[in-house]
């Protein structure tokens, strides 16, 4: 039947719980506007406490100025707000919050008690007297009880755990002068007292890591940029400790790192992003905070103003603090660097020189050495594609049985590592090799936490990591396949990897993971110049992984070939 369905207006739960959708994904978007709250009634002290990731408590305390006495009726209706009247006030106010709706989006969908300045008012409106230290205590229990829809996107309480760390360090590091702690399950994970910028980033990120930093002061009439970025030895492959602040709220703004990566030219690759942590403090009237439906992101009004301004602030940074890169000519140099770079499997080819930096420069000893290597060739292996030439540091072009191939070396190389390292996994005995000088390295807590799940396969593949104090592990034994170079980047990337694919249960996804990862990062690069032999040996090894040489473990081609009839039709030698 097609009966015509009539509008009706929602009741307040009904459209609070729908307001609730945009306002809270997870446990961590409730605590990052209770923190909010907090900061906005000026505390400087601010506990968290959680239960299983937050799924089932959040408990937030602040020592600040606390609800009025009067106002308890209306901390859980909708649009209700005590930093707002009308929305030019947006102008000048710098507070965090100005929706009010927060507290009543949280209220419909979690059994909630705010409690204030000795007294308290649960999600149904009843109010009690509650003994109670000044300042104010929200605990949200069970959230999205009554909504079980959602609550089954949520993920494991671990993963949600480290949503929860992640929001609460990024508040951490936009307001350092507020004391946090962090309690979960019972354990303190934070206790961070006040402190400068500088210091905060060493309790939050690290000290190894906020000793490498340079310090950023600029001002200028519209606006002031304080913080600190890294020299640019600090940049890696992936986002890492890249936090911008706007007015003391930590947001995303991809179009403002791109200012910031732009700054630092040449002297980093095109795919590494330098880590920073930048305040960018500027007249509330010139920016939009309304644009987000969790306020992440930011817009100012003169975009491409701020996009220069932070361009110039860290371009004058790096120009006063990074001396002219040190280049060292010397044939050892060189080649000890390629030694550290060198291709798994392929270290007896001699090695073609590089420069370190990301400038590279003409070599007058490559030339040489590249004639040497190859007047010396060894009994070549005996392979049916025939490498004839490398282009663009990248591909390798082969003549076949059948007319041409060209091979993507990064591609085709990880393929090799993969099933090697595969291969390696499935023995009983992993070969590993210890360090002989165990590699100690400082991880985030997240990290820590994804390391203590992965700890098993890390094993099984043929790591050996002790966890030590102070946040550090020490690296004791690598899977044998491994190259002991840049180790620290090695642990690093294939944690974040594990993050991102954070819903993984199972022993063989992580194995996976882990694999994948360590395939892609031991690969020749695209990039990488190839002396004839290094192209040689890396099409033989391709041959022997037989059917599985033609895609890499991503299911990318490897190869692409262009038989003699092809060539002809392209010629038009034929119809
Ligand atoms: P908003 O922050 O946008 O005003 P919320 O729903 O988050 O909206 O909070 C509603 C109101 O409750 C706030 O405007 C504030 O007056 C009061 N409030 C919330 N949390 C606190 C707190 N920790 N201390 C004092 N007042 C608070
Ligand atoms: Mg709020």
């Amino acid at each position: 039947m097609n009966t015509q369905k009539r509008i009706q207006k929602l009741d307040t739960k009904t459209i609070n719980q729908i307001a609730a959708g945009e306002v809270v994904e997870r446990p961590a978007s409730v605590i990052k506007e209770l923190i909010e709250n907090s900061i906005d009634a000026n505390a400087t002290e601010i506990t968290i406490e959680l239960k299983n990731g937050g799924k089932t408590l959040i408990k937030i305390i602040d020592n600040g100025l606390g609800l009025h006495k009067d106002d308890f009726g209306l901390v859980f209706e909708r649009h209700a707000t005590s930093k707002i009247a009308k929305l030019d006030d947006l102008e000048s106010e710098k507070t965090l919050g100005f929706r009010g709706e927060a507290l009543a989006s949280i209220a419909s969908i979690s059994q909630i008690e705010f409690a204030s300045n000795g007294n308290s008012i649960d999600e149904n409106g009843s109010l009690n007297p509650k003994p109670m230290a000044s300042g104010t205590q929200v605990a949200v229990k069970n959230l999205f009880y009554n909504t079980p829809a959602r609550s089954k996107f949520l993920k494991t309480d671990q993963t949600e755990y480290k949503k929860c760390l992640e929001i609460i360090e990024s508040y951490a590091l936009a307001q350092p002068e507020v004391a946090f702690r962090l309690i979960h399950n019972e354990k303190q994970i934070l206790n961070l007292p006040k402190a400068d910028l500088k210091q905060r980033i060493a309790d939050v990120l690290g000290q190894d890591f906020a000793s490498k930093l340079l310090k950023i002061a600029y001002l200028s009439k519209e606006l002031t940029i304080t913080g600190f970025i890294s020299k640019p030895e600090l940049a890696k492959d992936r986002a890492y400790n890249q936090h911008l602040i706007v007015n003391g709220r930590p947001i995303s703004a991809p179009y403002f790192i791109h200012a910031i990566k732009n700054a630092y030219g040449s002297t980093v690759f095109p795919q590494e992003k330098p880590p920073f942590v930048l305040q960018i403090d500027i007249n509330p009237a010139e920016v939009d905070m309304n644009v987000h439906p969790r306020k992440e992101e930011a817009r100012f009004h003169f975009q491409s103003m701020v996009y220069s301004k932070l361009m110039q602030a860290v371009k004058h940074t790096l120009n006063e603090n990074i001396l002219t890169p040190k280049m060292d000519f010397s044939l050892k140099n060189a080649e000890s660097f390629m030694q550290q770079k060198s291709i798994e499997g392929l270290k007896s080819i001699p090695p073609e020189p590089q420069i370190q930096n990301s400038m590279k420069m003409f070599d007058p000893s490559s030339f040489e050495r590249e004639k040497r290597s190859l007047t010396e060739a060894q009994k070549e292996p005996e392979t049916t594609l025939k490498p004839i030439a490398q282009v663009a540091n990248s591909y390798i072009i082969c003549r076949s049985e059948d007319g041409l191939v060209i091979v993507d070396q990064h591609a085709a190389h990880e393929r090799v590592m993969y099933e090697k390292l595969k291969e390696e996994a499935n023995k009983k005995d992993p070969q590993t090799q210890p360090l002989l000088v165990p590699e100690e390295l400082e991880l985030s807590r997240n990290e820590l936490e994804t390391l203590s799940e992965a700890q098993k396969i890390l094993e099984k593949i043929g790591f050996h990591i002790e966890p030590m104090p102070n946040k550090k592990i020490s690296i004791q034994a690598i899977p044998a396949k491994f190259s002991k170079n840049d180790l620290h980047e090695l642990i690093h990337g294939l944690l974040q990897d594990l993050e991102e694919n954070a819903e993984f249960k199972k022993l063989d996804q992580i194995e996976d993971i882990v694999i994948n990862y360590a395939a892609c990062r031991g690969a020749i690069k695209f990039g990488q110049p190839l002396t004839i032999d290094e192209q040689i040996a890396l099409i033989s090894q391709m041959e022997t992984i037989a059917h599985k040489q033609y895609s890499c473990p991503h299911g990318r081609p490897t190869m692409i070939s262009l038989s003699l009839d092809d060539l002809e039709k392209e010629f038009k030698r034929r119809k």
